[in-house]
């Protein structure tokens, strides 16, 4: 599968369990990867690159173990997969979680602690700039919706979007990457764009 043709159009996957994958697919796909729902470990071997959705990591975690995805996915996260998690995503992929609910895990893999609907009820939902410096031209235009913070960046991940009080929202580790809003959800695919970058390299390796 990997090869010159794949390393020119990458074909990717979305975990499909739960949550908003058909937004990642369309985008996946308007960026010009073949973007495929995942839900078995064979179609996860099939991909050169994963994006962990947006929606509930509770139930994330729970279906993942349930549908046997939980143990392919961290292998493939140790290999050295391209992976992309968007908001429930990235505690999906977070070593340690604060505030998780009662028997909670995660796949882990990014070094770097997230606090759960860290905005509180009263700013559930909003929308904001964000500087990522390693993203070309200008602030990311980031939706937060019951978004998790990072709150302690290990050594090492690295922080790559702030937000202007000093608050991490996106994060990056090799081939790892997580932001706590969600671009599916805008016009901006830059994140996007980045990940097919690594899952090209990955196709080509
Ligand atoms: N609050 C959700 C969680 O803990 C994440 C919300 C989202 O993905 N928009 O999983």
């Amino acid at each position: 599968m990997a090869g010159n043709q794949e390393a020119q159009v990458p074909r990717v996957g979305v975990l499909a369990l739960q949550g908003d994958f058909r937004e990642h697919l369309a985008v996946l796909t308007s960026l010009g990867a073949v973007a495929v729902p995942v839900r078995r470990p064979d179609e996860l071997a099939a991909v050169s690159g994963i994006v962990l959705p947006g929606g509930e990591s509770t139930v994330m975690d729970k279906l993942s173990r349930t549908f046997g995805m939980a143990g392919p996915l961290r292998a493939a996260i140790d290999d050295g997969l391209p992976v992309y998690g968007t908001c429930a995503g990235l505690i999906m992929l977070a070593d340690r979680v604060v505030d998780g609910a009662a028997g909670q895990r995660t796949l882990g893999g990014l070094d770097v602690a997230v606090r759960r609907n860290a905005f509180g009820n009263q700013n559930d939902s909003f929308e904001t700039d964000v500087d990522v410096p390693v993203l070309a031209g200008p602030p990311v235009h980031a939706v937060f919706i019951r978004a998790p913070v990072v709150d302690e960046v290990g050594p090492r991940a690295t922080a790559v979007g702030v937000l202007d009080d000093g608050r991490v929202v996106a994060v990056e580790q090799g081939n790892l990457m997580g932001t706590s809003f969600h671009p599916e959800m805008t016009a901006d695919l830059r994140f996007h764009a980045r990940f097919l970058d690594k899952a090209r390299a990955w196709a080509a390796r």
